[in-house]
């Protein structure tokens, strides 16, 4: 199985699909990152707020697996917007690493109004080496673009919660069109709602004889999306990394992007009341 490589706009390229570990119990978090190391996943999206980076620093360092061949994601929380190269340097190491792949202000905090300040030490951090890319989580496009009015420097990516319920092309495009790549987080509805029931995504799974977690990962890969969903289960963990065998057509895709419920089908605080 072989996972697309996603082009960044500073000429890095990211695995398309990772394993994410929000609310992966920090105890088991080396064994489940070993596991989907061991599936083929090379690409792991932590945060320091998920309290687990230890867990996924044992396993890189137990999986002997090239350090240039994976791909690692933290994020800076939002009480260390004034304080990130600090914040960095713990992350670092817990994760037993001398650089990540990605660092991401994990939210604009508006209230705060320090994200500016937080990206430019993100762009000194990446000058010193110790990120390979710079990103946002969580920003709309006013606060990208006050990050480019205010620096020289656009995000890499923007992670912001996607899925069926919550899609907002509109806004997403709008940010693409900056050369920035979409993640998304919540791709599974966050295992919080009925979208794996839906008549457009079942109906798709009998026909390829796969799983729905299944096609909703096809559904973001497809529409040119970086998505890494979570398990705490191993068959699901290889489950989840399974979606190259099958494509949806046209019209599954059409279905499933109908089942778009605006701002009624966010999961998540909206990233302008988050503070
Ligand atoms: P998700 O949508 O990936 O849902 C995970 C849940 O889906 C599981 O807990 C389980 O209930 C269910 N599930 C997983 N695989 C399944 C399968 N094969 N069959 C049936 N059910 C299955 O939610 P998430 O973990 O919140 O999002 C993915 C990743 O995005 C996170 O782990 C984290 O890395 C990132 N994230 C980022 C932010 C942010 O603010 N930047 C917020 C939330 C999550």
């Amino acid at each position: 199985m072989t996972v697309p490589n996603i082009k960044l706009n500073d000429g890095n390229t990211i695995p398309q699909l990772g394993f994410g570990v929000f609310k992966v119990d920090p105890e088991k978090t080396a064994e489940l990152v070993a596991e989907a190391l061991r599936v083929g996943y090379r690409h792991i999206d932590t945060a320091a707020i998920y309290g687990n980076e230890e867990g996924v620093g044992q396993a890189i360092a137990e999986s002997g697996i090239p350090r240039e061949e994976l791909f690692i994601t933290t994020k800076l929380w939002n009480d260390r917007q004034t304080d990130a190269a600090a914040a960095l340097d713990e992350s670092l190491r817990k994760l037993g690493l001398d650089y990540v792949d990605l660092y991401l202000i994990h939210w604009p905090t508006p209230e705060k109004d320090t994200f500016v300040e937080a990206w430019k030490q993100l762009i000194e951090l990446k000058k010193a080496g110790k990120v390979k890319s710079i990103g946002v989580a969580n920003f709309e496009l006013g606060h990208i673009e006050e990050l480019e009015l205010n620096t020289e420097e656009t995000p890499a990516v923007n992670q912001v919660e996607l899925h069926p319920y919550l899609q907002r092309w509109r806004e997403l495009d709008g940010i693409r069109a900056h050369g920035i790549k979409i993640e998304s987080w919540g791709p599974l509805g966050q295992g919080k709602t009925d979208i794996m029931e839906q008549p457009e995504v079942t109906g798709p799974a009998e026909a390829h004889g796969v799983t729905p977690a299944q096609v909703l990962i096809r559904w973001q890969l497809q529409n040119g999306v970086i998505v890494f969903p979570k398990s705490a289960h191993k068959e699901r963990i290889a489950e989840n990394f399974d979606v190259f065998g099958f494509e949806l057509t046209e019209d599954e895709m059409a279905g499933i992007t109908s089942l778009d419920r605006g701002e009624d089908g966010r999961g998540g605080p909206h990233p302008n009341d988050f503070n």
